[in-house]
């Protein structure tokens, strides 16, 4: 055993066999080194005392020290409590506890003097403090030596009934850090501690566990989160720089006669300053052989698809094929339709293959990717997922990649002799620190400019009770030539519930809004394929005005004459959804709207998403708000995600951290491109260790 930092939990003195047990369970702590990577959630300033009668709400967490009172039960049921007093000479303050009363009971000793350290909270005309650390203490004088910051551990009723509360861990890490201090390296570059001021890592651990000041453990916390994300940095860009060199794709060098004849001659509009910054981006990508991993951001209505068409013109001028792919298959259909207009003339051949497609359709499809005379595919992930193989596949785009795993944009690489170029479009924006852990292996383009004319969605609240209110504005914009979508949420726990709830909203529409004046068309999941489309036609020919839905619109539905999205219980919704929805409007040139009707009782995080909506219809700022209220891996869409777990860093408040830590492994691996140099030694042994997605920390040097 070369170090400490790697012996068994169970033979750090006061530990033993059962305690060792608990430690893994609970805690996952197995080694030395594991329990010096358990840092304190919290200090505790116990240089000072509050007097009782000074406490007042306003404070943090204090510190008094006072005599328990006898402790008594209190209401009855699920309210039932424990609760006592502490009293100083200045006054007394009420403690109590809801959980784990038994334990309080067994354990505190009413008459003797304690330190008490807890949040006063206003009770009534009253202050107390809810589930008080209690620490017994022999006398004011045997106090002194305590004073100073001291470390708060998370721990578990488990533990603690084993002794193990934060105070025992306290010891332990004491104990730990003493035998293991020495052992403990840098493994930063110097250069990189000197320009990023960063502590060394032995002072670190020390300054985190036992802080000489709140200052001293900031630079600490700052300088293990910097070393964390900058690790993460860069095994993600050595993975991604291996696999640029290490896979070839087809090289697309030339614009050929179909991009030049199409851009001259059909495009009906001249391309933003950023649709033409981005298919150079890409065209640049593709010439190379290396294959290209391009992540497209776009804003709902930025104008993607069109840059998915210019760049799977230039792919077919190369003599290859292309692929998009789309999550639903109303978007499928759609960019078929819209693709095979456009592109009309000019002698390309383009399918459409989703779940519904013939088994007849299928085998001619099939034939025609095979011997290449089949140009463009256009369908759902019936395209991954059939045995469609491809002559000479040049690109495949994914379209909406937030209903996409990573597992299967791997999968694309498979549909050729040579992997494709991959370009992956979303209009849900990511937070930059997504973008840059879970894409991170992905370059970026970003569509920052609407085409001309449009103007800003405006956006409202309102209550169900005003739900005439919103139908006469309904009527109001039908009489102007506009057209209306109502969507309805779906509730998971049941289908049946969710089409119910459809099927009356639609019949309530169809009462306030009836036929012949009135043409109202009804999608959702449910419905056969060709249903859904003749109904999507319906609406988009201007038949109907009113398009009652479930989410199955939500992503990519283009209908430039609808102006107005109503969305119904809109508290149900996640905010990225609500965008999605919304980008369903304000494609056309005339002023759009969208209603969020809600019932009265909201939650906070339902109110932060409705406030959020009607603030703003920059789709990054609303992402950053998502990744606030909902945590990094659900807005990547979990386990297969990628999403990192870190353990001192934090994807949502440390983003300056990331942004820095990242430009730091650029710049060390443009100077040092191997790691070869002796100061990049650990750097390298250390990103090469950490394999899995996830950031294990099994050894901290
Ligand atoms: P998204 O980025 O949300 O996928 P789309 O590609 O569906 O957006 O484009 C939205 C609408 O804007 C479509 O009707 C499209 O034809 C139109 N559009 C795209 N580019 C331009 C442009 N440069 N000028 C005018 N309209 C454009
Ligand atoms: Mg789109």
């Amino acid at each position: 055993m070369d170090t400490p930092l790697k012996s068994p939990i169970e033979y750090l003195k006061g530990v033993g066999p059962a305690k060792a047990e608990l430690l893994k369970k609970e805690l996952g702590i197995f080694t030395f080194g594991h329990l010096l990577l358990h840092f304190p959630f919290r200090y505790i300033d116990r240089s000072k005392i509050y007097p009782i009668a000074e406490v007042t709400e306003d404070l943090p967490y204090v510190q008094t020290l006072g005599r328990l009172s006898a402790l008594s039960e209190a209401g009855e049921g699920r309210s039932k409590r424990l609760v006592a007093k502490i009293q100083d000479p200045t006054g007394t303050l009420d403690l109590v506890w809801f959980q784990g009363q038994k334990w309080v009971k067994q354990t505190l000793k009413p008459g003797q003097l304690y330190l008490v350290f807890g949040k006063p909270t206003a009770y009534g005309s009253k202050l107390n403090m809810a589930h008080p650390e209690m620490e017994l203490v022999a006398s004011k004088e045997s106090i002194e030596k305590n004073s100073g910051l001291r470390p708060v551990y998370s721990t578990t009723e488990k533990l603690k009934k084993k002794g193990l509360d934060s105070k025992q861990i306290e010891k332990l890490q004491r104990l730990c850090l003493d035998l293991c201090s020495k052992h403990i390296y840098e493994i930063l570059p110097p250069e990189i501690l000197q320009e990023a001021k960063l502590v060394d890592r032995r002072l670190a651990f020390h300054q985190m566990h036992f802080p000489q000041s709140m200052e001293h453990q900031k630079k600490a916390h700052f300088r293990l989160k910097f070393e964390e994300l900058f690790l993460l940095q860069m095994r993600i860009l050595r993975n991604a720089k291996t696999r640029n060199e290490n896979t070839q794709s087809i090289p697309i060098p030339k614009v050929g006669e179909l991009f030049n004849e199409f851009f001259h001659e059909k495009l009906p509009f001249e391309l933003t300053e950023a649709q033409k910054r981005v298919v150079r981006e890409i065209h640049h990508d593709m010439k190379k052989g290396q294959q290209m991993n391009r992540l497209l951001q776009g804003d709902v209505g930025s104008g993607k698809t069109l840059v998915a068409l210019l760049s799977m013109l230039l792919v077919v001028d190369n003599g290859c094929q292309a692929l998009l792919m789309a999550p639903t298959e109303i978007l499928a259909v759609q960019h078929f339709k819209s693709i095979s207009s456009f592109l009309f003339g000019l002698g390309i051949e383009i399918k459409l293959l989703t779940g519904s497609t013939s088994q007849a359709e299928r085998k001619i499809i099939h034939a025609g990717l095979r011997d290449g005379s089949l140009h463009i595919l256009i369908g759902t992930h019936a395209v991954i997922e059939d045995n469609v193989l491809f002559k000479r596949l040049g690109l495949a785009v994914i379209d909406e990649q937030h209903r996409f795993g990573v597992a299967q944009r791997a999968k694309m690489w498979k549909k050729g002799q040579i992997p494709p170029h991959i370009l992956v479009m979303t209009a849900t924006p990511i937070p930059r620190t997504l973008a840059m852990t879970v894409y991170g292996d992905l370059d970026t383009s970003v569509l920052d400019e609407l085409p001309p004319g449009r103007k800003p969605i405006q956006t409202a609240h309102y209550y169900e009770k005003n739900r005439l209110k919103v139908f006469g504005f309904i009527k109001e914009q039908i009489a102007e030539g506009r057209q209306v979508y109502i969507v309805y949420p779906l509730i998971d726990e049941s289908e049946k519930l969710d089409l119910q709830n459809l099927m009356q909203g639609y019949e309530a529409i169809t009462k306030a809004f009836p036929s012949p004046d009135y043409k109202v068309s009804i999608v959702h999941g449910k419905m056969k394929a060709e249903d859904k489309e003749a109904e999507m036609q319906r609406f988009k020919t201007g038949q109907t005005q009113i398009m009652v839905a479930t989410t199955v619109i939500e992503v990519g539905v283009d209908v430039p004459n609808a102006s107005v999205m109503i969305i119904e219980n809109a508290e149900r919704f996640g905010l990225s959804q609500l965008h999605q929805l919304r980008g369903r409007v304000g494609r056309g040139a005339k002023q759009s709207y969208c209603l969020l009707l809600t019932g009265y009782k909201l939650s906070a995080d339902a109110r932060k998403r409705l406030e959020t909506m009607v603030a703003t219809n920059d789709g990054f700022r609303i992402a950053e708000v998502d990744l606030e209220i909902r945590g990094p891996g659900d807005v990547a869409g979990t386990q297969q995600s990628g999403v990192p777990t870190l353990k001192v860093a934090n994807l949502v408040t440390d983003q300056k951290i990331l942004a820095i830590a990242r430009d730091w492994a650029k710049l060390v691996l443009s100077a040092d491109p191997d790691l070869i140099k002796p100061e990049n030694a650990y750097v390298k042994k250390f990103t090469e260790t950490l394999t899995d997605n996830r950031i294990s920390w099994n050894q901290i040097s």
